[in-house]
């Protein structure tokens, strides 16, 4: 019996992949010289207005409907005040009282099946600018570039119970974003950013622990790790008989630590008030129907629907829907060729494989859907083996040359002339008088000894089925 429950709760932050930033025609690109992609806006001059860019709305109701969200019928803009060099205004324009969705549901799948973790809200907000310490100069730099980029921050209920389950729900909330094509869900480079709150309760207790908030997680391994490293450190705390304080704590990845930033501010610090040189957006059905027709089909429901219309197991069905460009590579490969499992397992083994050592995503790929199934057909034809298979699909990868032609380059068909395999068969018996003996004398399991000296003896261009065969009547002729 454990003696503590854990209670998480995450607050994301995704960067959104519109053009331009929510309140000015800035670009949102990254990686610019400091402070060369801003304007009087982003950069709070005295006397300039924001203007809205309708496509951030249409992102955050497109992620709301995802989740099943109600979409606010007005979206309301708010001030969030507070000092901090990287904010230019004094203030970031954020949503508080009426953010644009709420009460929506991401669902995971744990040890004990399929769990559903609230989401209370989705709102828009424009990003900070970056401050820059310098350790050799007794000064800072700041770069507003990122300042007044569009976020969407999303809120989960407290209803996360471990480690494991936070980390599910990452994945699947980045998922999402990335097949509704509104973030690049890239941790390292922070477009995807997660501040999680822990507390840990007496098991069974209904009331809640002390929280701390986490910050500084750049990767699922660090959440996983920080997470853990709090909860414990949670634990130590009460049983020692001292209570957890609560504040914001950074987590130092090189140390594995968590460490002290600040203590938590309440939200009337920040004296939040309606923004003023906003005004409220009315959202119609038409604009929320809109978005739901050209809303695709999310990562759950097509990895349930993987498993049942190919009948893939779970673990198929979850590798080949992680992204949608693979989804749809894979299923386009099914159209072509009716060998669902025999695809996946390609997909899974030497695409991976390939996609992994270049680090290049499946659009990026030298082989389409039809070229592998091109290969798998001349395997099933019984033109070349497995293991060939495999040497032609690298070259294929190398060259994007089709299967048939490499095959026909190389010569490499599969031996299927008899005399040929009955000539090298015998010279094997001939070198191994011992085991013949003992295969006659009964020890049937040395034939797979015979038939792998001649699979080898032909460099594995025997066709293994005539193989053995052969093999098989000379022992016993
Ligand atoms: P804040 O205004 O400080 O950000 P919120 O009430 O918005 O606080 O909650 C922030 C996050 O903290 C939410 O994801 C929520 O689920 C989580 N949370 C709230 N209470 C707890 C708790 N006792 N333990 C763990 N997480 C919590
Ligand atoms: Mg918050
Ligand atoms: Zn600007």
């Amino acid at each position: 019996m454990k003696a503590y429950d854990t209670v998480i709760g995450l607050e994301v932050h995704a960067q959104l992949l519109t053009r331009t930033k929510i309140f000015c025609g800035c670009s949102t690109r990254s990686g610019l010289p400091p402070n060369t992609n801003t304007c009087p806006v982003c950069t709070g001059m005295p006397g300039v207005l924001p203007v809205l860019n309708r496509k951030v709305v249409d992102f955050g109701i497109m992620l709301g409907l995802a989740t099943g969200c109600r979409i606010a019928p007005r979206c309301i803009f708010a001030r969030k005040n507070y000092f901090y060099p990287d904010l230019p205004k004094g203030y970031q324009i954020t949503q508080y009282e009426h953010p644009l969705c709420e009460g929506g549901t991401i669902r995971i799948e744990t040890g004990q099946g399929v769990k559903r973790i609230g989401i209370t809200r989705i709102h828009m907000e424009e990003d900070a600018g970056k401050t820059i310490h310098d350790e050799k100069a007794p000064y800072s730099y700041v770069d507003y570039n990122r300042a007044g980029v569009p976020l969407l921050e999303i809120v989960s209920e407290p209803e996360i119970t471990s480690t494991d389950e936070a980390v599910a729900y990452l994945r699947e909330l980045r998922q999402i974003l990335m097949y509704l094509g509104i973030c690049d869900g890239n941790m390292e480079e922070g477009s995807l950013r997660c501040d999680a709150n822990v507390s840990v309760k007496p098991a069974g207790s209904s009331r809640y622990g002390t929280r701390t908030e986490l910050k500084n997680m750049n990767s699922f391994r660090n959440v996983q790790k920080a997470l853990e490293y709090e909860i414990e450190r949670h634990i130590g705390i009460r049983e020692s008989g001292h209570e957890v304080v609560q504040e914001t704590l950074l987590w130092d990845p090189s140390r594995g630590v968590t460490v002290s930033m600040r203590s938590k501010e309440e939200s009337h610090d920040y004296r939040y008030f309606p923004e003023p040189d906003l005004v409220p957006v009315e959202i119609g059905e038409a604009w929320i129907d809109g978005l739901r027709s050209g809303l695709p089909e999310l990562p759950f429901a097509r990895r349930k629907r993987f498993s049942g219309q190919y009948g893939l197991p779970a673990y198929d069905a979850g590798v080949l829907t992680q992204t949608k460009a693979l989804a749809d590579y894979y299923e386009e490969g099914v159209r072509l060729l009716d060998r669902p499992k025999e695809i996946s397992n390609w997909i899974m083994t030497e695409v991976m494989r390939i996609l992994n050592e270049k680090g290049i995503p499946i659009t990026g790929l030298n082989v389409s859907p039809a070229m592998l199934t091109g290969l798998i057909a001349l395997i099933g034809g019984g033109s070349i083996s497995g293991s060939m298979a495999k040497d032609v699909f690298a070259e294929m990868a190398a060259t994007g040359d089709s299967a048939e032609s490499i095959v026909e380059r190389r010569g490499i068909g599969q031996i299927s002339d008899e005399t040929e395999l009955l000539s090298l068969a015998r010279e094997i018996i001939d070198a191994h008088p011992d085991e013949a003996r003992r295969y006659r004398s009964g020890k049937a399991g040395l034939l797979g000894f015979f038939v792998g000296k001649l699979m080898k003896a032909t460099r594995g261009e025997a066709n293994p089925k005539l193989a053995s065969k052969i093999m098989k009547e000379l022992l016993e002729g």
